[in-house]
């Protein structure tokens, strides 16, 4: 199965995907820092699936590692695809709870560049670990995962929202990664990040 666990520089296949979507005209980021990865994952009904994700070259060797753990963990991602198969809107991939990495863009709300757009941020499940402000919860679909205590939560993948501490926390906190979760005014329990 490591087989289907791969790395490669991104060719003219995958630039022809992304370009003009998650990859613009830009002076932070080149194609040739990214790389585009292809894993092997359950699903919540515990089937089989294959994911894509690109990530800049700099975690590419771990995001591999961690998503082949996860892959052996059994642990279950709704789906695991490039953004750009929802036209680049962090929205709408966050409400399908797909899995991402890259996608050249700002904070939402912000004109600073997020560490997405370096490919150094991964959201992991974000409907189920959605961003979570004092004002608002995204995506909207993830509403009933803001409230993060499993003996409250209404919803049906609670067991699987991202705790502090938890099995995946520690699996990105060991390759240094910080959480999301873990910050003071805005908690995005979907993101994981590593600095440039
Ligand atoms: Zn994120």
């Amino acid at each position: 199965m490591k087989r289907m666990f791969s790395c490669h520089r991104i060719d003219a296949a995958v630039k022809g995907r992304v370009e003009g979507l998650s990859y613009k005209e830009n002076r932070d980021i080149t194609l040739e820092r990214l790389r585009y990865i292809t894993i092997a994952y359950y699903d919540f009904g515990g089937r089989l699936r294959e994911g894509e994700l690109m990530v800049n070259r700099k975690i590419a060797e771990d995001i591999l590692e961690i998503f082949y753990e996860l892959y052996q963990n059994r642990y279950p991602l709704e789906r695991v695809a490039l953004i750009d198969e929802y036209g680049a809107s962090d929205e709408r991939s966050m409400e399908a709870n797909n899995t991402s990495a890259f996608n050249y863009r700002t904070i939402a709300g912000t004109d600073i560049l997020s560490l997405h757009a370096y490919g150094m941020a991964v959201d992991i499940n974000p409907r189920i670990n959605p961003c979570v402000t004092p004002e608002n919860v995204t995506p909207k679909n993830g509403a009933k995962y803001a409230l993060r205590d499993p003996d409250q939560c209404q919803g049906k993948y609670k067991d699987y929202m991202i705790q502090k501490d938890d099995w995946i926390y520690t699996l990105f906190k060991s390759r240094g990664f910080q959480w999301g979760g873990d910050w003071k005014m805005i908690k995005d329990y979907q993101h994981f990040e590593r600095p440039l």
